[in-house]
């Protein structure tokens, strides 16, 4: 029987993680019973250390990506997307208020400042944020300079002050983003999330009240109108994206357009930070993107979260929370990985896993040729310092054990077609590599595609492409594929990634939806869809955000269907 995948929570939560994990049969780490290395995935709310990455065995997951704080923190943030704006113009990078970084950018704010003033237009609004905190915490809005008052660094950032309101109450969207690989870059967006509103009426007459002007949920819990009715909004400060999606077809809204704006959010702020972003496959991050809609349908990125809050506090967050975390696990692909965990521990001498043992037996030993009995006979300390080196050691002699390169440097390791959830690349010590020298791909390993064993329609898999480079499932649960989306991104993010083809592809692809679409947005059945996946030639994807997405190329008349397709 196999055994039970591990998983390590850090300082005891997530609890919506532990429970979705245990209901699926992962047992949680205990370190009495288990060798220090003996898990699957790891999980963390604060960043891991640079030896936690460096050390991972191939099974091995962590829940955040090295080096993501260019878009994490706040002032990270905005020197970023200037940067972009600056490279690839204003009318592509448009969807951040204007942001100062205080006190370096004062000048250049103040600038602006008496600009707006002196053109004697609407009054302007900014709102002031400290660059590292959340929730909420030390946020003020302001309209007169005298107000801005700080004693740490922060963002002062064009406050948007014309939102989308309903019932009169301002809202913003947290949308859950998981990048499953910056190298290439692999990026899914989940079909629920929320909305989370104000609990009193926004009213710029008192900019000093956080419950009319801030839509975080721990600062609206302790309102005083929470837990009444709200007009349309209801009890509480929040919806879930589902139900959001049913106020939107009440308005004069081009629902997909809106849409396709957010999902080219995510993905142009992502490609701040992809090309420098270390590669580390074994990784695995759930951001939380916080996006506000004007009353002009226009979607405004506020910020990126690296550890979106998890916490179910009332049914809107079990509704959304659980299914979230679930469609994580399954993007993660942990069935195939235990394939390859089980064969390593074999040949590692022991015939069964940790796990398979009481605990009174001994723990695992994964050195290339250990001798049994080694881990009991070696005391904790000593099996700590010898680590790296039998880490080493243990992934060479994993790695002599790969299946032969197919491909493009793409191992099956069943040998059928049929099977392609098994894939991988190999890493850069392996011997398989020999054969294919000449082949880029991405420096580590890859994890195997996923779906292998799962009850998830097969041919929504993930395939490989004319060029032999892996295409991942358009669809996990409810996490839609929305980068790469077309065969020019998927090419563009091959090698290095290429970002100015990226951008130019989303741009191009937002203005056919926004001018070139016509009654041709026909939904497809999830049937349609898998006939298409099973296409070699054929790269299609998911428009992320309406209830049953469609197919992109169905989003276009026949003739623009054949362009997407060049
Ligand atoms: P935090 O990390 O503290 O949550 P955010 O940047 O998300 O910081 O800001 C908190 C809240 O303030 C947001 O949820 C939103 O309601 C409001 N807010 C932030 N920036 C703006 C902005 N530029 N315009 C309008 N409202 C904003």
């Amino acid at each position: 029987m196999a055994a039970s995948l591990v998983f390590r929570l850090h300082d005891g939560g997530p609890e919506v993680v532990r429970e979705v994990l245990l209901e699926r049969g992962w047992e949680e780490y205990d370190a009495g019973r288990r060798e220090e290395e003996d898990w699957n995935l790891y999980w963390r709310g604060s960043a891991f250390r640079n030896s936690e990455y460096r050390d991972l065995l191939p099974w091995q997951r962590l829940n955040h990506h090295p080096k993501t704080a260019g878009i994490t923190r706040k002032d990270c943030l905005a020197r970023n997307l200037r940067r972009m704006r600056a490279a690839f113009g204003s009318s592509v990078y448009n969807f951040s208020p204007t942001a100062f970084i205080l006190p370096n950018d004062y000048t250049r704010f103040l600038a602006e400042y008496d600009k707006l003033r002196a053109a004697g237009g609407p009054p302007a609004y900014w709102i002031c944020k400290p660059v590292d905190l959340s929730r909420g915490r030390g946020i003020f809005v302001f309209g007169d300079v005298r107000d801005l008052v700080y004693d740490c660094p922060v963002i002062v950032q064009r406050y948007v002050s014309d939102p989308l309101l309903i019932s009169g109450y301002k809202f913003d969207l947290r949308l859950y983003v998981c990048v499953t690989s910056f190298r290439p870059l692999t990026v899914y967006i989940h079909q629920e999330g929320l909305v989370r509103f104000a609990t009193e009426k926004h009213d710029l007459s008192s900019l000093g009240n956080p419950y009319a002007h801030l839509t975080n949920t721990s600062i609206n819990k302790l309102g005083a109108s929470y837990g009444s009715g709200k007009g349309r909004v209801g009890r509480g400060c929040k919806w879930t994206m589902s139900k959001f999606r049913h106020f939107l077809r009440g308005q004069d809204v081009d629902e997909l357009l809106l849409w396709q704006r957010i999902s080219g959010i995510v993905t142009l702020t992502l490609l701040a930070v992809a090309p420098s972003a270390p590669p580390c496959p074994n990784c695995v991050e759930l951001f939380g993107f916080d996006v506000l809609v004007d009353v002009r349908f226009k979607p405004w990125l506020l910020e990126v979260n690296c550890s979106p809050a998890l916490t179910l506090d009332c049914r809107a967050d079990v509704a959304v929370k659980k299914g979230l975390v679930g469609d994580l696990v399954d993007l993660m692909d942990y069935t195939s990985v235990d394939v390859l965990r089980e064969g390593a521990y074999r040949r590692g001498g022991s015939r069964r896993t940790s796990l398979d043992h009481p605990s009174h037996v001994p723990a695992l030993s994964r050195g290339p040729s250990p001798r049994r009995g080694h881990a009991n006979e070696t005391s904790r300390a000593e099996r700590t310092k010898q680590r790296p080196s039998r880490q080493r050691a243990f992934v060479a002699d994993y790695q002599r054990h790969l299946p032969p390169v197919g491909r493009a440097g793409v191992v099956n390791t069943s040998g059928s077609r049929g099977d392609r959830s098994r894939n991988v690349i190999p890493g850069p010590r392996s011997r398989t590599n020999a054969s294919t020298a000449n082949v880029p791909r991405p420096a580590g390993w890859k994890l195997p595609n996923i779906y292998s064993r799962s009850q998830r329609p097969e041919r929504i898999d993930g395939t490989a492409a004319p060029s032999g480079q892996h295409v991942p499932p358009l669809r996990v649960g409810d996490f839609i594929r929305t980068f790469p989306f077309n065969a020019a991104t998927l090419k563009a993010s091959r090698h290095e990634l290429d970002v100015a083809t990226v951008v130019q592809e989303l741009h191009r692809l937002t203005g056919r939806l926004a001018s070139g679409r016509s009654d041709g947005t026909r939904r497809r059945t999830e049937e349609e869809a898998r006939t298409d996946a099973d296409g070699e030639d054929d790269f299609d994807s998911l428009l992320w955000g309406p209830k049953d997405p469609p197919l992109l190329s169905r989003c276009f008349k026949p003739s623009e269907t054949t362009k997407l397709h060049r």
